[in-house]
């Protein structure tokens, strides 16, 4: 089904994991698609997303942007404006962890989290939100973390970088629902991509124990919430949290 058909949306962090497969099924649902990266790593893999998807028929663009930068951020909007004319849907996706305990961790590793996490979401927002009121319409989905909500150890700054978007979501929310700009912000349990290749064995099985589902969720199932709170199925839902977390910790 097109749920996103004629919708333009913006995607950071969209070259790799759940953020890639949000701009997978938001092409599969008929949006145009603006989605950032930052590594040099990831340049190819960005081309070759857009490159597949426009075959197929889709809008889409990559752009090389740093969410944690407030002025990335204004010029990487402003390039989508121009562009592809609007914006209706901004998922404040990218995300990165430098996980340590607390005794541990670094002052650098605190802020880098906060930055890339947190202050993006500002970013982004601050920005978007111009653009959004012009329109008198959008949808701005917040990729937190059940991480945000329970805590864990070894997370201290992930967590409270994912914390912080819970208030910042509910405020957005409340700011400029009544110009018909919807907020709201997901939080996914244990999903498989690269940010949790990363951990040993013996910590994914503790996980896994915790999940009454079972298993691991996709960045499919995140990305179907995406669709859902981007579309106008959700379109009197705003300050919510969507948890897609196979029960973990409900
Ligand atoms: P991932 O596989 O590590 O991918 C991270 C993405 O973010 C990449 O596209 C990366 O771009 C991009 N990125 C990182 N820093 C950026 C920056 N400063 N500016 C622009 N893009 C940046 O991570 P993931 O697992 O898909 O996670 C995506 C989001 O979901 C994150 O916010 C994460 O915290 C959240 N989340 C993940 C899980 C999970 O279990 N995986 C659970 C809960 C929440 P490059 O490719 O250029 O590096």
């Amino acid at each position: 089904m097109q749920l996103l058909k004629d919708k333009v949306a913006i995607v950071t962090g969209g070259s790799r994991g759940i953020g890639e497969a949000i701009v997978r099924k938001f092409a599969e649902s008929g949006a145009t698609i603006a989605f950032s990266y930052i590594s040099d790593s990831s340049k190819e893999r960005a081309e070759k997303i857009v490159s597949e998807l426009s075959a197929n028929g889709t809008n889409i663009k990559a752009y090389r942007s740093d969410a944690a930068s407030f002025s990335d951020a204004e010029t990487f909007i402003n390039e989508v404006v121009k562009d592809f004319g609007r914006v209706d849907i901004l998922v404040n996706n990218a995300g990165i962890t430098r996980d340590t305990l607390m005794l541990r961790m670094t002052e650098q590793q605190w802020d880098e989290v906060i930055q890339t996490n947190l202050k993006s979401v500002f970013n982004m927002t601050k920005h978007i939100l111009k653009i959004m009121l012009k329109q008198r319409s959008g949808s701005i989905i917040n990729m937190s973390s059940v991480v945000g909500v329970f805590g864990n150890a070894g997370q201290a700054n992930y967590a409270a970088s994912k914390a912080g978007i819970f208030g910042f979501t509910k405020s957005i929310a409340k700011e400029v629902g009544s110009r018909n700009i919807r907020c709201n912000a997901i939080a996914p349990g244990f999903i498989e991509t690269d940010m949790t290749h990363v951990l040993d064995e013996k910590t994914k099985e503790a996980f896994l124990k915790s999940i009454p589902l079972n298993r691991l969720g996709s960045g499919n199932e995140v990305a179907d919430a995406c669709i859902f709170l981007g579309s106008d199925m959700s379109t009197y839902v705003s300050g919510q949290t969507l948890s897609v977390c196979g029960a973990l910790n409900c």
